[in-house]
């Protein structure tokens, strides 16, 4: 098996010594074309608003469905599937899959993880003039009751320690929190930078 191991590590470039560490998984990443994991990064606002970004122009046209792996309410209604841009549909999906992992349903429950406040909905954003990124269908609304636009840390319930897991999930997926990143609007997590 070393015998083997060295050759494969001369055709990729790496130490032929017959062990196979960082250095040769690497060499042969490299050699067959497998790119390492980037860390996400989503366009910024300025970027999403003129339209060229990889979200494209606003409207519903990008929309795809999913349905989410633990029951959403919304209103007090169940909700069976959300309607995403289909760039960020895995991340959501993945996100919300993660979220169950860490919390099960009984803390997403007492969290109001599981209260969904919407995603697309083509209109201004709350305190400006400008298009909000859920004309795009890249930004959803959680815990919408207890998180009102102008609610801050620690009043805002998402703002609180036990929901950092909660950002921190939505965080290696690209997105952030207007929240942790301005105090305001804890309700909401969007796949779009802000500068
Ligand atoms: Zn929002």
């Amino acid at each position: 098996m070393k015998e083997k191991i060295k050759r494969i590590q001369k055709k990729v470039g790496a130490t032929p010594d017959g062990v196979v560490g960082p250095e040769t998984v690497a060499a042969i990443m490299a050699a067959l074309g497998i790119k390492e994991d980037t860390p996400l990064v989503w366009p910024t606002q300025k970027e999403v608003r003129s339209g060229k970004s990889v979200f494209g122009a606003p409207g519903s046209n990008n929309l795809v469905r999913i349905t989410p792996p633990y029951q959403l309410w919304y209103d007090g209604a169940r909700v069976s599937s959300i309607a995403v841009h289909k760039a960020v549909a895995e991340h959501v999906q993945a996100a919300l899959r993660e979220v169950l992992e860490h919390y099960g349903l009984e803390r997403i429950s007492i969290l109001g993880l599981d209260q969904y406040g919407g995603c697309y909905n083509y209109r201004k954003t709350t305190a400006g003039s400008s298009l909000s990124m859920h004309a795009w269908g890249i930004a959803l609304d959680f815990a919408p009751e207890h998180n009102a636009y102008s609610k801050k840390a620690p009043e805002a319930s998402l703002s609180r320690p036990e929901c950092a897991a909660w950002w921190e999930i939505w965080e290696r997926h690209g997105a952030i929190s207007l929240g942790r990143e301005c105090d305001k609007d804890w309700m909401h997590v969007q796949f779009a930078r802000l500068k």
